[in-house]
């Protein structure tokens, strides 16, 4: 069912039984007036961060809440139609989560530079949508360490936190920098990454939670490897208190 979720702009069904408004279980063969059919194409999950995280499905206006939905059995299916989620455009096949190909050719959210921010290049002039390397690279960032799989550093828009966390399953996070564009968090989480990973191995969030680790400790210890070279690209040195997350799993593969 993974491939599902995997993209944007994908047209998909979900059935169960209405009641009060939620989706109930999908009850196979047997329809009643209660059952229920939506529609609509895939959008990346909204979360939200309270005792337990919450999923919300959302297909073009729709939300579903999928917390509601644990421990029931309900169909989704794929329509065969992939909508770009820029233009709208018929697409074969959905690029960058949900892109046609001409969109990720054009779009600065889907250039390179958005998995690697260290090579941001709004300042040499050559941003594909200058106005939106404005609204969204050139702002303040914040370079954190997260405990997904085991530690990594990363980056988000301040804007981001705490969704970049969410979406990631990270089960801890603690913000340590300010910086001043996407550019230098990319450089700093660069230098950073050389004494801690900055990838998440998915293979591993599947067996369960990861063992729970200082963050705070190990950002000392890193920081001070690091040392003067972070100087000229951090605006502050944060401290607030680690976030803490836990996820609505009623049970690991
Ligand atoms: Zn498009």
């Amino acid at each position: 069912m993974n491939w599902c979720f995997s993209f944007g702009g994908g047209c998909l069904r979900v059935e169960g039984a209405r009641k009060k408004g939620t989706i109930f279980p999908y009850n196979g063969a047997r329809r009643s007036e209660n059952s229920m059919k939506l529609e609509g194409h895939l959008r990346k999950m909204r979360t939200s961060h309270g005792e337990t995280v919450r999923y919300g499905l959302l297909l073009d206006e729709q939300e579903i809440s999928l917390n509601d939905l644990l421990g029931s059995r309900i169909r989704l299916s794929f329509l065969d139609k992939i909508h770009c989620i820029e233009c709208g455009k018929l697409t074969k096949k959905s690029w960058q989560q949900g892109h046609c190909y001409p969109c990720t050719l054009k779009l600065a959210s889907c250039d390179v530079c958005i998995v690697k921010p260290e090579l941001c290049h709004y300042a040499a002039g050559t941003c594909r949508e200058p106005k939106w390397g404005e609204d969204h690279c050139m702002k303040t960032h914040v370079v954190y360490l997260a405990n997904s799989s085991g530690a990594k550093v990363g980056i988000t828009r301040e804007t981001q936190v705490p969704t970049r966390w969410m979406d990631q399953g990270a089960v801890q996070a603690l913000p340590i920098f300010k910086v001043k564009t996407r550019l230098d968090s990319g450089l700093v989480e660069k230098m950073l990454g050389e004494h801690v990973a900055d990838k998440t191995n998915w293979q591993r969030m599947l067996k369960g939670d990861p063992e729970s680790i200082d963050l705070r400790a190990l950002a000392d210890k890193i920081i001070d490897e690091v040392g003067d070279a972070l100087k000229p690209l951090v605006l502050e040195r944060l401290d607030v208190p680690a976030y803490n997350f836990n996820y609505p799993v009623t049970k690991y593969p």
